[in-house]
C-alpha cells in the first residue's frame, strides 16, 4: 500500500520505518528543514550545533531502544549513572543516587535515605505517601489523572518541601510545567517505572547531535529502502470527503495535493488541529476535542563559556529557578568535547513569564540564575548563546485531559494518528512517540488485514 505520513519527528521516522519493514511504498513530508522535530538540530555560522532541546534516554524507553537497536543505532548514545543531582543557590549540589547493584525499589529508596536536602522526616512522610503507586499499579495511577501532582503529594501527607525541592523539578523536566499543573498520572507513571525497572532511571544521552547521530543515519537507511523523505513541505490540510468518510489526500503548502491508500498524522497535536477541515471536526467529536490538548510553551538556550564552568558529567535538576534541567555538554558528549570551554544546554521553564522578554532581557534572567546556582562562572567570559522559543512543545498533561488523548486509528478508516500526544502510557517524550508509532501500525495492519 501506499501510505504518506506527515511529520519527520521521532513517531514520524519510527512509523515510517516499521511501514517500510511490511513492504509498504512510504512517503514522509516534513514542513521544517531539518528532521527531527522536537529532537532536531542545526549548525549556526560558526558550525557549532544548535538543538532544539536537551533531550535524555532513560532505561525505561524499551521501545526507543529497540527501535534504535534494530536500526543499527545503539551506539548513538552513552548511558549516564542513575542519579538526579540537584542543585540550588541556597544548598550546592546534591545527587539521589540510585545505588548501583540493588533491585528496584530499594535502589531508589536508599538513594532518597541518603539524599541530603530533605530531612528524616520528610524522608519518612514521602516513603509512606509514595508506597501506594511504588507497590501500586498502572490501573490505580491512571484513576490518579483528574487531580494535579501537587494536591496527590500533600493529600498522602508528603508536605511542601519535598514538593518544592524535589518533585517540582521532576515536573518540570516532564512536562515544563510544576507540579500545581501537571496531572497527577504524569509524575507517578514516571515514579512506577523507577521502582518497579532496575535499570529504568539509567539515563542515556546522544553523544552528539541527534541531527548527526540519529536522523542523518536513519534518513539514509530508509532512503536506501525506498522511503520517500521531503523536507521543507508543509501539510496544509487533510483533504477529507464526508460522503465517503475518507481522506482523499494531503494538500501542501504549494497547492500540490498527494494521494495515498492511507494517511499518517505524525505532527504534533497543535499542527494537526490546524490541518483539520472543518467537515472532518463536525463530522467526528474525537477531532474537534483535540482542542482540549494545548501546547506547553518551553525555551531551549546554549551558553557558550571560554571555560569550564561546572564539573558534573550528567543532568542537573534546578527547582526555584527557571533553569529546570541542564547539562555542560562537552562533560556529557563526546562529540561536544571541543577543549573551549563549557557548553551548558538548559531547558528553561516554567517559560511563559519569559516567553516574550526579548533575546537580552532573557539571557540576562538565564544568567543571573546560572550564576546563582555556580557562582565560579562569574569568572568566565560569556561568548555566544543560542535561544530556541518553542511556543507548542509537548502536549500540557494537566488534569482532565487524559480522554482527549485519541487512539491511533481514528473513525476515518484511511487516516491514522502517531504522536507523543496520542494514547499511549509514556506520555509526552521519545518512548511515548516511539510507542505511539507502534501503536499505529499495529492499528494499521489491522486495517490493511481488513482490506483483505
Ligand atoms: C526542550 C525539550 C526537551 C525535551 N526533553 C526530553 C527528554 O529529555 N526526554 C524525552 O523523552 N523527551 C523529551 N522531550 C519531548 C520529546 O522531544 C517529544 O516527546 C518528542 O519529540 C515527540 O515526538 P513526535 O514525533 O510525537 O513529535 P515532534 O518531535 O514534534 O515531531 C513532529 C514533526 O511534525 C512536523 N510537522 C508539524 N506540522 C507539520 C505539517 N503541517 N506538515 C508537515 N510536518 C509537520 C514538525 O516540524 C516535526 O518535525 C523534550 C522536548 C523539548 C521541547
Amino acid at each position: 500500500m501506499r501510505i504518506a505520513i506527515a511529520g519527520a519527528g521521532p513517531a514520524g521516522f519510527a512509523s515510517a520505518k516499521w511501514l517500510s519493514d511490511r513492504g509498504h511504498d512510504v512517503v514522509m513530508f516534513e514542513k521544517r528543514d531539518v528532521p527531527g522535530g522536537k529532537v532536531s538540530a542545526w549548525r549556526d555560522a560558526d558550525g557549532d550545533w544548535v538543538e532544539s532541546g536537551l533531550h535524555v534516554f532513560f532505561g525505561a524507553y524499551h521501545n526507543l531502544l529497540g527501535f534504535l537497536s534494530e536500526c543499527g543505532l545503539d551506539d548513538c548514545f552513552d548511558w549516564r549513572p542513575a542519579e538526579m543531582n540537584f542543585v540550588s543557590p541556597e544548598h550546592g549540589i546534591h545527587p539521589i543516587r540510585f545505588v548501583p547493584g540493588w533491585p528496584a525499589p530499594f535502589n531508589g529508596l536508599a538513594g532518597v535515605a541518603a539524599f541530603k536536602l530533605l530531612n528524616a522526616e520528610d524522608k519518612a512522610r514521602m516513603a509512606l505517601g509514595l508506597v501506594q503507586a511504588i507497590f501500586g499499579s498502572q490501573a490505580y495511577i491512571d484513576a490518579q489523572a483528574d487531580q494535579t501532582y501537587a494536591a496527590w503529594h500533600l493529600r498522602h501527607g508528603m508536605g511542601q518541601r519535598s514538593l518544592d525541592r524535589v518533585m517540582d523539578a521532576m515536573a518540570l523536566a516532564l512536562n515544563f510545567q510544576k507540579a500545581d499543573r501537571v496531572s497527577a498520572k504524569l509524575v507517578l507513571t514516571a515514579l512506577l517505572h523507577f521502582a518497579k525497572e532496575t535499570d529504568a532511571p539509567r539515563m542515556g544521552l546522544v553523544k552528539g547531535s541527534p541531527h548527526e547521530r540519529l536522523w542523518v543515519p536513519l534518513m539514509q537507511q530508509l532512503g536506501d529502502r525506498g522511503v520517500q523523505i521531503h523536507l521543507g513541505r508543509k501539510i496544509e490540510q487533510i483533504g477529507y470527503d464526508a460522503a465517503t468518510n475518507r481522506v482523499t489526500g494531503f494538500v501542501l503548502d504549494d497547492g500540490a495535493r498527494v494521494e495515498a491508500d492511507l494517511y499518517l498524522s505524525a505532527m504534533p497535536v497543535h499542527s494537526l488541529r490546524k490541518a483539520l477541515p472543518d467537515a472532518l471536526r463536525q463530522a467526528h467529536p474525537v477531532f474537534a476535542d483535540l482542542k482540549h490538548l494545548k501546547g506547553q510553551p518551553v525555551i531551549t538556550v546554549q551558553l557558550y563559556f571560554d571555560q569550564m564552568v561546572t564539573t558534573v558529567p550528567n543532568l542537573l535538576f534546578s527547582s526555584g529557578t527557571y533553569l529546570s534541567v541542564y547539562a555542560d555538554l562537552p562533560l556529557v558528549s563526546p562529540d561536544y568535547h571541543h577543549g573551549r570551554g563549557s557548553i551548558i544546554e538548559l531547558v528553561v521553564a516554567p517559560a511563559e513569564p519569559l516567553f516574550n522578554l526579548t533575546d537580552d532581557e532573557l539571557i540576562r534572567v538565564v544568567l543571573d540564575d546560572f550564576y546563582r546556582l555556580h557562582p565560579n562562572a562569574r569568572a568566565a567570559t560569556l561568548t555566544k548563546h543560542h535561544i530556541v522559543r518553542i511556543p507548542n512543545s509537548v502536549y500540557q498533561a494537566r488534569p482532565g485531559v487524559e480522554p482527549y488523548r485519541p487512539d491511533q486509528a481514528t473513525p476515518v478508516a484511511n487516516l491514522f494518528l502517531a504522536g507523543d500526544f496520542t494514547q499511549q502510557e509514556f506520555m509526552a517524550s521519545i518512548e511515548g512517540a516511539i510507542r505511539s508509532a507502534k501503536r499505529a501500525v499495529a492499528r494499521i495492519d489491522d486495517a490493511v488485514a481488513r482490506a483483505g
